[in-house]
């Protein structure tokens, strides 16, 4: 009887100290899906939204960057030590899963592994304006817009490997919405363009903070989005503000977060004084709303 006993707990032990084993043994990267060693905040994503993963894996493995389509995301390390990438979906993604690959090495060796993000279903409203008085712009305009446009582009495609920003992002104005991004707007019964920022309500000659650390990259009286400044905040983030009357920094200089850099206006194609906010992540534009409400 006793010697029954004895090799019952044997057993037992054999089975517990097996048990420690396993749950001490970190996870491996090739056995599970990156759901298991990647969070992601928010668990469904939007399209238009930014999310942000915290890579929670095995230390001995070194995430590297996130790629969809064409599109690639670096990992940074944030104030804690902890691994963690911006990711921004474009307002053009459908499906409820979206494949990306997450790039991680181990012992000299990448990985690219497939992971698919959740998505969150999100209507965007139409805005319906009549205008009495729409001049139309002439060929010369037009062919200065696009030459504006793709000046501005050539900016926020640059990755600068570094991190300028910290924490939370916050409001550059206090006042509300007055429309929000992905918005179509149809003028005159035509369908314009989406809306790729967020409108806030901002009197005349508000002071407008910068909605994070970073240096200002750009500033130009432009046709549409008249006196326009960006700043990049690193690590392909930048931040537009439009319409200001006045600026209040230079170009090339660093900025701190809710440093004023300009006041609001109404300059270029504005039917009355706003700011009007853009967020691009490595070349797509996202809700700078997603990003300021991010847990940062
Ligand atoms: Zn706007």
């Amino acid at each position: 009887m006793f010697s029954v006993l004895k090799s019952r707990e044997k057993r037992v032990l054999f089975l517990v100290f097996l048990l420690m084993i396993l749950a001490s043994s970190p996870p491996s990267l090739d056995a599970g899906t990156p759901a298991r060693w990647l969070k992601v905040t928010p668990t469904h994503v939007p399209r238009g939204a930014v999310a942000l993963m915290t890579y929670i894996g095995p230390k001995d493995v070194k995430p590297i960057k996130i790629a969809r389509s064409d599109t690639t995301f670096p990992f940074f390390l944030n104030d804690k030590g902890i691994y963690q990438a911006l990711v921004g979906l474009p307002l053009s993604v459908h499906g409820q899963r979206i494949p990306l690959f997450v790039y991680v090495s181990k012992a000299n060796n990448t990985e690219k592994i497939a992971f698919n993000l959740s998505t969150k279903n999100k209507k965007f409203p139409v805005r319906t304006l009549y205008l009495k008085k729409r001049s139309k712009l002439d060929a010369k305009t037009l062919k200065r817009i696009k030459l504006e446009r793709s000046k501005l582009l050539n900016t926020l495609k640059k990755l600068t490997p570094k991190r300028f920003w910290h924490g939370k992002f916050i409001k550059p104005v206090p006042g509300g919405v007055t429309s929000g991004f992905g918005v179509r707007r149809k003028i005159n019964g035509t369908y314009m363009s989406v809306h790729h920022g967020v409108d806030f309500r901002a009197p005349l000659n508000t002071p407008v903070h910068a909605i994070n650390a970073g240096t200002i990259v750009f500033m130009k009286k432009m046709v549409l989005s008249g006196l326009t400044i960006v700043i990049d905040h690193g690590m392909g983030l930048y931040s537009l503000y439009g319409h200001l009357s006045k600026a209040r920094v230079k170009l090339k200089v660093r900025v701190e977060k809710g440093q004023v850099i300009g006041l609001s206006g109404n300059t270029g194609r504005s039917t009355g004084p706003h700011l009007h906010l853009g967020v691009t992540l490595c070349g797509i534009s996202v809700d700078p709303l997603a990003l300021i409400h991010l847990p940062l």
